[in-house]
C-alpha cells in the first residue's frame, strides 16, 4: 500500500491492477488517474463538466476556462471542439439551465448562477482579447 492509501497487487504481471480499497468496493483499474478520479466519487469530490461537450475538469476554474474553446474567434482556426459565436454561445449556455444540449451526448443542466458565471468569464475573456476602441 503506498502514502495514498492505494493497493498495488504485485502477484502476476498481467494482474497488475490498481484496487479501489473503500469500504467494500473493489473496483479495479489499470491506470492510477482512473482509480484517482473513480475515489472522487467516493469522498464527493464534485466533478465539473462541460455542458456544451462531454469534457470532464476536477476543477471548476478549469472548467469555466475551457467554455472559451467553444466560442467561435475570428482568424482562429477551427478545433475539434464546435464552436459558436459568442452570443450563440451565451444563449446555448442559458438554456442548459432549463434544458441539457441536444448536441451533447452525455446530457446535463447547470444552475442559472453557474451559467452567469460562464457568461461573465467568458465576457471578460472576449474583451481582453478584442478590446474595444
Ligand atoms: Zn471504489
Ligand atoms: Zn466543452
Amino acid at each position: 500500500m503506498d502514502s495514498n492509501g492505494n493497493y498495488y497487487p504485485t502477484n502476476g504481471l498481467s494482474s497488475k491492477k490498481l484496487v479501489c480499497n473503500i469500504g467494500h468496493c473493489d473496483k479495479k483499474f489499470q491506470r492510477p488517474e482512473h482509480l484517482k478520479r473513480h475515489k472522487d466519487t467516493h469522498s464527493g469530490v464534485q466533478n465539473f463538466h462541460c455542458v456544451m461537450c462531454t469534457k470532464d475538469f476536477q476543477r471548476n476554474d478549469n472548467c469555466l476556462e475551457h467554455y472559451w474553446t467553444h466560442v467561435q474567434v475570428p482568424h482562429h482556426k477551427p478545433k475539434r471542439n464546435p464552436r459558436w459565436p459568442l452570443e450563440e454561445l451565451e444563449r446555448r449556455v442559458q438554456r442548459t439551465t432549463r434544458f441539457p444540449d441536444p448536441a451533447n451526448s452525455r446530457p446535463a443542466t447547470i444552475s442559472t448562477e453557474e451559467a452567469a458565471k460562464i457568461i461573465e468569464k467568458l465576457r471578460s475573456k472576449w474583451e481582453k482579447e478584442f478590446p474595444r476602441e
